[in-house]
């Protein structure tokens, strides 16, 4: 489970997140939806150590990762993340993309890193991609690969932020299928989208927020069926 608790994050005199409490359990799915801005992408990036929080406190199956004693490297093991722009290595094969923080990071041999590689590309449907390299591949191939790369490091949590925003519209369904296979695995995913059908569907939990604060949670049956807030109905009417 991850728990966040009071988070607030500034970029200089920018209050970008004003104090977020929010929690994924194990094995939930809980999609962020919100205006641009709204400090989105800063959440996962706090909850990755990405960004330092100034304050609050974020915990990660009982481990708080903000305490100022805690390993940076250790924490950012147990959570993977998924770009909007995939971030594959251009230079390194599909299969080196896969393997090259297991090896260095984790200190796997490369038999083992390999297996583990092959396994995930396996999963998400592009293991015949292995030798080649990412610019050969469609964007869904990619952000799938990307995916994988995630599922190598053998997270505990995954966030995703807009996974499927720089991608063509036909190319959006393989990347949500393969996240709703994970969901269906018990897979515990933070998920920042714009895709509600998916939201709709998939979520167990529905955040908006609105200017740094979660405005309005609650199943999708709820937040996205039947909103509460003037904000969550105004953002709503536009995307839906
Ligand atoms: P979008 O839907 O456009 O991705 P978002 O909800 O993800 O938006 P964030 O990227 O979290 O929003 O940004 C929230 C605010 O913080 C914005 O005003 C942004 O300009 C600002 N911001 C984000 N990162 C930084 C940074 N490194 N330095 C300064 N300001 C930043
Ligand atoms: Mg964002």
């Amino acid at each position: 489970a991850v728990q966040i608790i009071d988070l607030h994050k500034s970029f200089g005199d920018l209050e970008v997140l004003r104090g977020i409490d929010a929690t994924v359990e194990s094995g939930e799915v809980v999609c962020v939806i919100g205006p641009s801005g709204s400090g989105k992408s800063t959440l996962l990036r706090c909850v990755n150590l990405l960004e330092q929080p100034n304050s609050g406190t974020i915990v990660v199956n009982g481990a708080e990762i903000t305490d100022p004693d805690c390993d940076i490297n250790a924490a950012r093991r147990r959570v993977g993340m998924v770009f909007q722009q995939f971030n594959l290595f251009q230079h390194l094969t599909v299969l080196d993309n896969l393997t090259i923080a297991q090896r260095k990071v984790l200190k796997r041999d490369k038999a083992d890193a390999e297996r583990t590689a092959m396994e995930n590309l396996e999963k998400v449907g592009v293991a015949d991609k292995a030798r080649v390299y990412p610019a050969t591949l469609s964007g869904g191939q990619q952000q799938r690969v990307a995916i994988a790369r995630a599922l190598s490091m053998g997270p505990e949590v995954m966030l995703f932020d807009e996974p499927t925003s720089a991608l063509d519209p036909e190319l959006v369904g393989e990347v949500l299928g393969v996240m709703r296979q994970l969901a269906t695995e018990g897979m515990t995913m933070l998920v920042v989208t714009h895709e509600m059908q998916f939201a709709r569907e998939v979520a167990d939990k529905v955040l908006f927020m609105d200017g740094g604060v979660v405005v309005e949670q609650g199943p999708p049956s709820q937040v996205i069926a039947a909103p509460r807030h003037e904000r969550t109905k105004t953002f709503l009417a536009r995307v839906l």
